[in-house]
């Protein structure tokens, strides 16, 4: 690991100063040697672009900014939630980014000076860029849902990012009574992976039906239709018939509230109460988008979709959850093409080029059972100053034979190995 030292009062003078130098370079032909590209966020976008931007061109001076040693990815978490899964298949470290040449200062962000062109780290670091990526993921609207906030989730866990909330998650499932009743809170969109809530609600049904087949599954849903609804929704009926309930948006499904103690959930039309509940809260980018003023009133930061650049700080990026994506989803698949996409733009920006606009490929399995899963598969492009949806998407079939429901889950695991690959491997 190339973390990077706290910083003497001679490093952060010369950090200030080569920030207030680069404010002279800004002009097309910026690409030299040593050019300063800092990202944060080491999940699936910022590792994908750092790398990326590193095999273009040695020469840059890529660091990384992540506080975690060890990444836990969220694809395939709801599996080790399940008891399906380890959660040490979910790990990654960061040692093969710093072989990569790529300084990983193990830290958080606190501050982006965007004048001085500065990061300041948690420990006081300061770090000059001459570009600057965000792909933080994202953070709870906790104001959102009176009730429930980091305390509650001690108890009334999230599982929204995966790790030790996972665990919690899988622990509670496992100590809970056959009989029991299990919540899930689906929030309203955009938030991270939009059918994550109902694989997430098929896979604990798996668990239940294997180990306490006399208990229920309630989602309670801010939304009245979702992504794949009907393969969902078939899945449902035929392996695990009277198992899930769902009650919807306009049935009164939305939470308004949470009262922690008494373990009740209140909703428009009614309070439920049970075992094990899973509240998945509104969702913002990370927190660090706000402070570097890149995001705006809905939580999220306006980009610019050829360019990936925010809307409202010069010379800062935005990729993965963190951005205002229109219609391409918050997902790992998502920030993996935006990561690539971004680290050619800003190469192509710093050689003094016009970036073609990008199109991305994005594709979201959807596991509902061990040997059970479908698939989404999409294009995107900037039209209108957002990323639309172009032709040559697929959905899987609604009616096909169990083989490619099987066939699918394995392609599901393959994905992982390889997106995980591209970020870590
Ligand atoms: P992340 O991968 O979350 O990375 C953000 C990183 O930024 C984190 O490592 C964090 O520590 C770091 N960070 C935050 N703040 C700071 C700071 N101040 N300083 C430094 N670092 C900071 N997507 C799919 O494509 N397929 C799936 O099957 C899938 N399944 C999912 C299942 C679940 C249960 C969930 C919750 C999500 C799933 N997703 C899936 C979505 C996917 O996990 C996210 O969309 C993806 O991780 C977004 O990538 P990102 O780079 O934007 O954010």
């Amino acid at each position: 690991m190339n973390a990077l030292r706290p910083p003497t009062r001679r490093t952060f003078v010369r950090g200030l100063a080569a920030g207030a130098t680069s404010l002279a370079l800004a002009s097309p032909s910026i690409a030299q040697a040593g050019t300063r590209i800092v990202v944060i966020g080491g999940g699936f976008g910022g590792t994908v672009c750092a790398r990326r931007l590193k095999h273009i061109d040695q020469n840059l001076d890529v660091t990384l900014v992540e506080p975690n040693r060890t990444f836990t990815a969220c694809p395939l978490s709801n599996e080790v939630i399940a008891s399906l899964r380890d959660i040490g298949a979910q790990q990654f470290s960061y040692d093969r980014l710093a072989a990569d040449g790529i300084k990983v200062a193990a830290q958080a962000a606190t501050r982006i000076d965007p004048q001085a062109r500065t990061v300041i780290l948690a420990d006081g670091t300061t770090i000059p860029y001459d570009r600057l990526v965000l792909s933080p993921g994202i953070d709870f609207r906790f104001e959102a849902l009176p009730g429930y906030d980091e305390a509650t989730s001690a108890s009334l866990p999230h599982a929204w990012k995966a790790g030790e909330q996972t665990l919690l998650l899988r622990r509670q499932l496992e100590a809970m009574k056959d009989g029991g009743t299990v919540i899930i809170a689906v929030p309203a969109n955009p938030a991270r992976c939009p059918p994550a809530p109902y694989e997430r609600a098929s896979l604990i049904a798996h668990y239940l039906k294997m180990h306490k087949p006399r208990s229920k599954l309630l989602l309670l849903d801010a939304k009245d239709t979702f992504s794949q609804q009907r393969l969902f929704e078939n899945a449902w009926a035929d392996l695990y018939p009277g198992l899930i309930e769902r009650i919807a948006l306009s049935q009164g499904g939305r939470v308004t509230s949470v009262e922690a103690k008494a373990r009740k959930i209140i909703t428009e039309f009614g309070d439920y109460t049970a075992d094990v509940i899973n509240i998945i809260p509104p969702q913002k980018a990370g927190r660090i988008a706000e402070i570097a003023g890149a995001a705006d009133k809905t939580g999220w930061c306006p980009i610019d979709p050829t360019t990936f650049a925010s809307k409202l700080v010069p010379d800062v990026h935005v990729i993965g959850d963190a951005c205002l994506g229109g219609g391409i989803p918050k997902s790992a698949s998502a920030a993996n093409a935006q990561g690539k996409a971004c680290a050619a733009v800003i190469t192509s920006l710093l050689a003094g080029k016009t970036p073609e606009p990008p199109r991305l490929t994005g594709v979201c399995y959807n596991t509902v059972a061990p040997d059970y899963a479908f698939s989404l598969a999409g294009n995107y492009q900037p039209k209108d100053d957002i990323f639309a949806e172009v032709e040559g998407g697929a959905t899987s079939p609604v009616n096909t034979p169990l083989d490619e429901r099987r066939r699918e889950a394995d392609k599901a695991k393959a994905w992982f190995t390889e997106i995980t690959a591209d970020s870590f491997g």
